[in-house]
């Protein structure tokens, strides 16, 4: 099943939203003393516990929230799965504006929670979360990942994430190209963040004539001036005549506007969602010729670091080399979407449910 923005959960029937997305459980928290409101979701535990980041944001709705969480966790699901990591899917959502609300008794409130599932779901950083949360959530619970290095954990994943893209990149380039080198190529970067950046640096190396647009000006004059990177507009970046297409900053880029607008062969980027509705725009991508490196396989290099930390021992070399695994992955999936005649993005989950399936089958082996 294609994950899909458009499925929700119903008005009336938050049991038809999970048995349509397939969730295993979904916990409520609440706390009246420090005002925690949370939703955590673990949706597939069949490879391994549940691992996803937790988000806080300050929702419209506690539908919005729940949607999110559901969302977000069956997103997590597939990506382990198709990335060979002995892990599920969760993620958790927090309700509310991080910017006032987040005390220590909050985060610990929220870590006794976690603690309460027993090693089911494991927490990491996301959107609004930042190391420290993490180091308070760790108080009450050692079901989480995302510590700074000096306390074993795995730092900044971006790094990482970076060289899984390139190795995406450089695989999908081998079979739209015939060879996997960038040298020469011309590849439009859009964000240059933390992920953008590293990503800069490879193709960098590599000799690529690199296209960067960003709203930060900050960022782009200082990419410009370590890689010769040439600066592009916001919206400009979807009209040039490119060969590589990397979304590196928003989702949903990939859509009906742009699509038609790419002059690219292939798109191979670290931005979560790129296709804004995946069955539709992974098929316009398909019809216009272009390959499309699917992002929840490509942008996996965090999930790779956090999955380092959560074994013990980080290490960050065992980290990059399972991030180069990526690249044949990728090629593999970029393969059988052709054989088959479906799109890359379909491939790719069809890969990620065969191997749930097939593992679960050994699970229930004698
Ligand atoms: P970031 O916030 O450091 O960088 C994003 C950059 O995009 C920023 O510099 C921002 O100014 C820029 N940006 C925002 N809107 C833009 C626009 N309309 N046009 C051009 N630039 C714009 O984030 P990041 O950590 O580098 O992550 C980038 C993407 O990769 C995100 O979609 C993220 O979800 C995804 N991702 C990141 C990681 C990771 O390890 N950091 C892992 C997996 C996926």
């Amino acid at each position: 099943m294609q994950i899909n923005e458009m499925e929700r959960i119903s008005e009336d029937s938050v049991f038809g939203g999970l048995a349509k997305l397939g969730h295993e459980q979904v916990v409520f928290c609440h706390d009246e003393a420090t005002g925690l409101k949370a939703i955590i979701a673990i949706h597939n535990t069949v490879l391994g516990p549940a691992l996803g980041g937790t988000r806080m944001w300050n929702y419209a709705s506690e539908k919005e929230a729940l949607n999110d969480a559901l969302r977000l966790s069956r997103g997590m699901t597939y990506k382990s799965a198709i990335t060979g990591l002995n892990l599920g899917g969760g993620k958790a959502v927090i309700i509310g504006d991080a910017s006032t609300m987040k005390t220590e008794a909050f985060m610990r409130r929220f870590g006794k929670f976690v603690n309460s599932l027993n090693g089911k779901y494991v927490t990491a950083e996301d959107v609004n979360m930042k190391t420290r949360d993490m180091e308070l959530i760790g108080m009450e619970t050692k079901h989480v990942t995302g510590l700074p290095q000096s306390m074993g954990g795995g730092g900044d994943p971006s790094p990482v994430t970076a060289y899984g893209t390139y190795m995406g990149m450089k695989a999908t380039a081998k079979k739209v190209f015939g060879s996997d080198s960038l040298t020469g190529k011309k590849v439009a970067v859009q964000g240059v963040g933390q992920v953008g950046m590293y990503l800069v640096e490879y193709l960098t190396k590599e000799n690529a004539e690199i296209y960067i647009t960003d709203i930060s000006e900050e960022k782009l004059k200082s990419v410009a001036s370590t890689s010769g990177a040439k600066i592009v507009g916001m919206d400009e970046i979807y009209d040039i005549d490119m060969d590589i297409y990397a979304p590196c900053a928003l989702g949903a880029t990939l859509n009906d506007d742009t699509i038609g607008r790419l002059k690219c062969a292939m798109v191979a980027g670290a931005a979560n969602n790129q296709l804004a509705d995946e069955q539709k725009h992974g098929y316009l991508l398909l019809d216009k010729g272009i390959t499309y490196a699917p992002d929840f396989l490509i942008n996996a290099g965090g999930i790779i670091n956090v999955y380092e930390e959560f074994l013990g021992n980080y290490n960050r070399d065992r980290a990059y080399a399972m991030a180069e695994n990526i690249y044949d992955t990728c090629l593999n999936i970029l393969n059988e979407a052709e054989t088959d005649g479906i799109s890359t993005q379909e491939a790719a989950i069809k890969m990620a449910e065969k191997r749930i399936s097939d593992i679960g089958k050994v699970k229930l082996s004698l």
